[in-house]
């Protein structure tokens, strides 16, 4: 069966890293508007075409190419294949315009699946982790700090690594951003209570074992 969700969260909560299991685990397809359109300006597609001579002229690319450039994808894929839209929509008119392209494939949209977070647990999660700069270990500062101090468990180097943005204000900026995106668009799928949130700051196992009982919640 085929489906079509969407996947809401903020940076932090852990979106990318599910939306890289359901494209594993099931052969979905992310579809994120910024990549599509890269992808499309760089083929060459009548769509990428007409979005690039937007883009050199310095302006904003429409609604109208985007939800082209959405059509244009969907197409490619054929109607056997299950897609997961990422940072889109944002607006209700491209709420409505989405709703347009998937019916005009014989698609719908079959769930909204929004990652919660607790913005302060958040913001504890973020400004705490660093990592190892030789192997890439995962760290943190009040979670998981290394056996021997400034020494890597995994390989023993002693050179670790912040990200810059890993700061509290960045994070509670995004989070802010993030709000004002979805607010437009909840509504409108909780109207058609096709919306189901999730608990994003749980494991990682944990949240994709509740976004799988969400997508089989449509089988019956
Ligand atoms: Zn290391």
């Amino acid at each position: 069966m085929t489906l079509n969700i969407i996947l809401l969260g903020p940076p932090g909560a852990g979106k990318g890293t599910q939306a890289s299991r359901l494209v594993e685990e099931h052969g979905m397809v992310q579809l994120s508007t910024g990549d599509m359109l890269r992808a499309a300006v760089r083929a060459g597609t009548p769509i990428g075409l007409q979005a690039k001579a937007v883009m050199d002229a310095g302006e904003l690319v429409s609604d109208e190419i985007v939800s082209g450039l959405i059509g244009e994808r969907l197409d490619e894929l054929g109607n056997e294949t299950s897609v997961i839209f990422d940072g889109y929509p944002r607006t209700a008119a491209q709420a409505e315009a989405l709703d347009g392209i998937l019916s005009a494939r014989g698609r719908k949209l079959d769930h909204v699946v929004e990652l919660v977070v607790d913005e302060d647990a958040l913001v504890d999660r973020i400004t705490g982790r660093f990592s190892c700069a030789n192997c890439g270990e995962g760290y943190h500062d009040r979670y998981k700090l290394p056996k021997v101090e400034g020494t890597c468990d995994v390989c023993g180097s002693h050179d670790f690594k912040r990200r810059p943005d890993d700061n509290e204000e960045t994070v509670r900026t995004r989070m802010a951003e993030y709000r004002a995106k979805t607010e437009p668009i909840l509504p409108i799928y909780e109207a058609r209570g096709i919306v189901s949130k999730v608990d994003g700051m749980a494991a990682i196992d944990v949240v994709n074992d509740a976004i799988e009982a969400i997508l089989r919640s449509d089988a019956s």
